[in-house]
């Protein structure tokens, strides 16, 4: 049965092994309230208990406001944030950005087989992790609803769907919180991984963005979503117009599976 696999290795998951990490990875991630969803959640995950073991988990140690590991960025200061966010303008934009995961090189090429076949099973994967996230870091923020990064139409045709919005559709069923789509992309930005430098990234994420035709409450507390946070622009980009057309009185907080 093909439930019975691993998304990650291929192998088989054998029930009994996995129970045992998913309780310690469990413990790892969670307080005592809550504990027992996530619990549920990482039993219920579709990889064999070798690599939800070997899953690379950001730590207990991040910068406040970006979610970056500590233990792997000797740069954090003691204000509890990092060199980035100290130094980066409009940090106000985004309240704060949590991910799950090290973005490490064998991550690499599971996102990208997401990325570009837009794999049920991944789907679900990379779902069940941000719900992960959601209970780690934001339990108690009661977000009015879930919106994504969105793809510029262009790109939407090439790939036939976009992979941010499988996984909103996911994390939206699991913690029970509305998708909407609330931008749209006006600027087809040039592949990320072909731009050099932080400036030159924020330089064309500029006005990359416009909202989308939704009514929410001008006080709402959206949850946005993406893959990757690399510099945050994309994410910061997208925040800002959320924000110019909600006003002041809303607050946005951005979740993504990598860091
Ligand atoms: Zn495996
Ligand atoms: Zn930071």
């Amino acid at each position: 049965m093909s439930s019975g696999m691993c998304v990650r290795c291929g192998g088989r998951i054998i029930a009994l092994q996995k129970e045992t990490v998913a309780r310690e990875k469990a413990r790892q991630l969670s307080d005592q309230m809550s504990y027992p969803v996530i619990y549920r959640m990482l039993k219920g995950i579709v990889v064999c208990g070798v690599c939800l073991d070997a899953l690379p988990l950001i730590g207990h140690d991040i910068c406040q406001r970006c979610g970056r590991d500590r233990k792997w960025q000797a740069s954090i200061g003691s204000e509890g944030l990092c060199r980035d966010c100290v130094h980066g303008e409009d940090g106000q934009i985004l309240v704060a950005n949590r991910s799950l995961l090290r973005y490490e090189k064998g991550e690499k090429d599971l996102l990208g087989l997401f990325k570009y076949r837009g794999d049920e099973r991944l789907a679900s994967y990379y779902g069940t992790l941000l719900a992960v996230t959601v209970q780690r870091y934001y339990r108690s923020m009661g977000f009015t609803c879930i919106t994504t990064v969105p793809l510029h139409p262009q790109r939407l045709r090439e790939r036939g769907f976009n992979q941010v919005d499988l996984l909103a559709r996911h994390l939206g069923a699991a913690i029970k919180i509305p998708v909407r789509s609330l931008l749209r992309r006006t600027k087809d930005t040039p592949k990320l991984s072909k731009q050099r430098g932080r400036v030159s990234r924020q330089e064309s994420m500029r006005e990359a963005f416009a909202w989308g035709e939704q009514s929410i409450p001008s006080a709402s507390t959206v949850l946005l979503i993406d893959d990757i946070y690399t510099t945050g622009a994309t994410l910061r980009s997208c925040a800002r117009t959320i924000r110019e057309h909600l006003g002041p009185s809303c607050e946005i907080y951005s979740l993504t599976i990598y860091r």
